[in-house]
């Protein structure tokens, strides 16, 4: 027993979490940076959070993740980071020669207070920045929010120092992508193909964390949505955001700045929500939807149908962000399961009342919750006062699964034990499809394993 310490009776905490389910903001920020092409994330602290944010993302993603650090020592940690970021700076550019450094602080430049955009300006004014050469910045103390915020606030970042309107606006709609695989980032373009629109996906992750091994060394892989893109953004004519915590703030920013209006839906995670993402965007493009996508929907729910007594009933415990919870928890409901716990350590009141929505008439027993207490031995906790059939979410749960014997479908942040999270995409009906395959894998995988000798089906 891994997690033996876990007991079924709850005592009230007020001011400890264990086993979050969450992490720091910067690693969010970082893999926002990353879908720039031609940027260089940098995080304004000291080494030890770089190397932590690298590695988070390099072992889910299973390739390097480059990133540079003002490397904070003594010194910098009680009078500043200014000198070590103007030399940084400096440095990167000469060697490393990116487009853009997105600068990001931690929690220890936070603390001491260094102000990015003094420090940036100074760099400029010093001829730091060479021509045509761009740093931006955003904020991203730790101690509040979570990855989920970090990513938030880079992708406003990209709004704020890039879009750009011009007196013309064009007829392509904006798709600001919520923190999702590289491979969802390329269905959802696929989608966007097929329906024949002109879009711009921000930022754009396919082709930089899942890009071919070619043996070259790229420092700054071929994918990423591009600079002119990004500055394109502010003529676009709409703007779809996909998960309202990681993509509302840019949508906000961008409508502010730019007047390009906007409707923010869940990320396209199972039938519905899908159904939701293909009408905005064939209302705002003006398109109607193609036959293929229709076919992809109908044969979605003819696996769904097949299959529909393997689901009914079968209570589910998730947890992770909340952007791929909501719309997993209806996901979950459109199978007729019953997710019955959810716990994410992201903050915020639109999970919960989407929570109360999803759940109260068909689930009212369901318990969920948000925000720092909101960890995974709670959600253990719960598992042992009346267990569930199956369990989704990052590798984390793996040891609540092992203890309580549980099926485990992997899905989130982090995935360091398993491949595969990066080929197959969850959004769209072909993500769909593979959740339903990958739940039906393992809960029919467990029944075989535990249920009585003469119940052993041969075939479905
Ligand atoms: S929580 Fe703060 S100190 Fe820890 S790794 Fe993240 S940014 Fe650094």
């Amino acid at each position: 027993m891994l997690l033996r310490h876990t007991t079924a009776k709850e005592i009230d905490r007020k001011a400890l979490t264990v086993n979050p389910a969450k992490t720091c903001q910067p690693v969010g920020a970082m893999y926002a940076a990353l879908g720039l092409h031609g940027c260089l994330p940098h995080s304004h602290g000291s080494q030890g959070c770089c190397s932590y944010h690298r590695s988070a993302l390099t072992r889910h993603f299973k390739e390097p993740v480059m990133a540079a650090t003002s490397s904070f020592s003594e010194g910098s940690s009680v009078f500043g980071g200014s000198a070590n970021l103007v030399t940084a700076i400096e440095t990167i550019f000469t060697v490393y020669d990116p487009d853009v450094i997105a600068v990001h602080t931690t929690c220890l430049s936070e603390t001491i207070g260094d102000d990015l955009t003094q420090i940036v300006s100074k760099a400029k004014e010093d001829g730091k920045v060479p021509e045509g050469k761009t740093v931006i910045y955003c904020n991203t103390p730790s101690y509040v929010g979570t990855h989920i915020t970090g990513y938030s606030s880079q992708v406003a970042a990209f709004i704020k120092f890039f879009s750009t309107a011009t007196p013309k606006k064009k007829n392509v709609i904006n798709l600001v992508a919520g923190w999702m695989e590289p491979s969802d980032m390329r269905e959802i373009k696929r989608i966007a193909g097929v329906m024949e629109t002109r879009t711009i996906l921000f930022p754009d992750m396919s082709g930089v964390l899942d890009a071919p091994l070619t043996g070259k060394f790229e420092m700054y892989p071929l994918g990423g949505t591009t600079i002119p893109e990004m500055i394109a953004t502010g003529d676009s004519k709409f703007s779809i955001g996909l998960g309202a915590y990681s993509t509302e703030d840019a949508c906000v920013k961008l409508e502010n700045k730019c007047k390009v209006k906007f409707e923010v839906v869940e990320i396209p995670i199972g039938l519905k929500a899908t159904d939701r993402f293909i009408i905005s965007l064939s209302r705002h493009a003006n398109v109607s939807v193609p036959d293929s996508l229709t076919e992809e929907r109908g044969r979605l729910i003819d696996l769904i149908a097949d299959n529909s007594k393997y689901f009914y009933g079968k209570r589910v415990a998730l947890f992770g962000d909340p952007d791929t919870l909501i719309p997993l928890t209806e996901f979950l409901l459109t199978l007729d399961m019953k997710p019955v716990y959810i716990v994410t350590g992201t903050p915020g009141k639109h999970f919960d009342d989407s929570m109360a929505e999803l759940l109260s008439e068909k689930v009212p027993e369901a318990k969920y919750k948000s925000g720092e207490r909101a960890d995974m031995f709670q959600l253990h906790q719960w598992i042992k006062q009346e267990p569930v059939d199956l369990l989704i979410g990052n590798t984390y749960g793996k040891y609540i699964a092992r203890d309580e014997n549980l099926p485990f479908v992997r899905l989130g942040f982090p995935i360091t034990d398993r491949p595969g999270h990066n080929y197959f995409p969850h959004v769209g009906y072909v993500g769909a499809t593979n959740l339903t395959i990958q739940i039906l894998e393992k809960t029919l995988d467990h029944q075989d394993r535990t249920c009585p000798e003469s119940k052993v089906e041969f075939q479905l």
